[in-house]
């Protein structure tokens, strides 16, 4: 049930592009540490993870989608089987 995710840094990394001044999504530029915007195409893309692009591009947390972890209480049923 894995993923096979090509995952450079990890799974806390996002990318940043100065052109369109946001969050975007990048793809990786040949074997360097290169991001081409999959926005305007430049590969003027800054990446970090998460807290640092957004301290140092002083970005709101509206403009990142946060996945919130609701936490659920499931309340399991314990069923008694009698086996005869
Ligand atoms: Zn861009």
């Amino acid at each position: 049930m894995a993923n096979n995710q090509d995952s450079t840094f990890g799974s806390n990394i996002i990318y940043y592009c100065k052109d369109c001044d946001k969050i975007v999504d990048a793809k990786r530029v040949g074997r360097k540490y290169v991001f081409k915007c999959s926005v305007c195409g430049t590969k003027n893309v800054a990446f970090g993870t998460e807290k640092s692009i957004r301290a140092f591009f002083h970005i709101e947390k509206d403009d990142i989608a946060i996945n919130k972890v609701v936490e659920v209480e499931k309340k399991e049923e314990k069923e008694e089987q009698i086996k005869g």
